[in-house]
């Protein structure tokens, strides 16, 4: 594996934290160069491009947009190609969560789940389309997670917007076939990230459990494995899907999940 991925440009979207993070740094080790898409506390992107760049050796650019914005989509995907060069390699990562019963789901939580989580995924896709097709290689990856096979309560605008991002995979992968472009989904059970850290106060609080019971009994509970897989862990996989080794699999959605979606 190693050289084939040097020099390449990988965007990736929600790369600030969590999973994306731990793409960019995968990706990263392996010599691309990276565009970093997401949001910090403090507001500030471009020191977590020069730890990237210093810890790698390679370029990277802080590419602020909004997700929920297609036309910043777009004027991100110009930044990109302009700072860093044509994207080979597109992860699209970002996402929120929002839990609530179907008919008490805020109207505009519905609306900026689905734009964040799955319409940022088209923009971001047909931006860069075109420019794989014509150098004739590219490589997609979307995270969905077991939420785009399977369902919870509660999730209903996550849930939808993952098996939307299942379905426009297999799309995407039917339409690039024969130009040297793959996609595919990974899709995570839970993976331990500031994203799942936040919610477990507020559900120890609201089933009346310990931290610990949380985890064990809400959140591990469909994970026949009982244990969170790591960043590394879906960093490794998105380098394997964007290697040499990975170009004949395409329209897959490959479950990393400890065994949930197997039930
Ligand atoms: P995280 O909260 O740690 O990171 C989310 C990233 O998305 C951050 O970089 C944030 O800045 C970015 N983001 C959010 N809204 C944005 C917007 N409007 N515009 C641009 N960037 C935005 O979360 P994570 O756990 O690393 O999740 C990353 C992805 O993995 C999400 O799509 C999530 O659904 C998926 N996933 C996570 C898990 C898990 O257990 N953590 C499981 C399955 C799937």
């Amino acid at each position: 594996m190693p050289q084939q991925l040097t020099d390449k440009i990988a965007l990736i979207t929600g790369a600030t934290s969590g999973i994306g993070l731990g793409i960019a740094r995968a990706l990263a080790a392996e010599g691309c160069h990276i565009g970093v898409n997401g949001s910090r506390p403090d507001g500030e992107i471009a020191p977590l491009c020069g730890e990237i760049a210093g810890e790698f050796g390679v370029r990277c650019a802080p590419l602020s947009a909004d997700m929920s914005d297609p036309q910043a989509v777009a004027a991100m995907v110009a930044e990109a190609e302009r700072t860093l060069g044509p994207v080979d390699i597109l992860i699209n990562n970002a996402g929120i969560q929002h839990v609530a019963p179907i008919d008490s789901f805020p109207v505009e939580k519905w609306d900026q789940l689905i734009a964040i989580n799955l319409s940022s995924v088209f923009h971001t896709s047909r931006a860069v389309l075109p420019g794989m097709k014509a150098r004739g290689w590219g490589r997609i990856v979307n995270i969905a997670s077991a939420h785009g096979l399977v369902a919870s309560p509660f999730k209903s605008a996550y849930v939808a917007a993952k098996h939307g991002m299942v379905g426009f995979t297999k799309v995407t992968a039917l339409e690039s076939a024969t130009d040297g472009i793959t996609c595919n989904a990974i899709c995570p059970g839970y993976v331990w990230t500031p994203l799942v850290e936040k919610q477990i106060p507020d559900q120890a609080k609201s089933h009346g459990m310990s931290e610990e019971e949380v985890i064990e009994q809400v959140i591990l509970a469909p994970q026949p494995n009982r244990k969170f897989a790591s960043v590394a862990e879906i960093g490794a996989l998105a380098v394997f899907l964007c290697s040499e080794a990975g170009a004949s699999i395409t329209g897959a959605s490959l479950p990393v999940d400890g065994g949930w979606t197997a039930r």
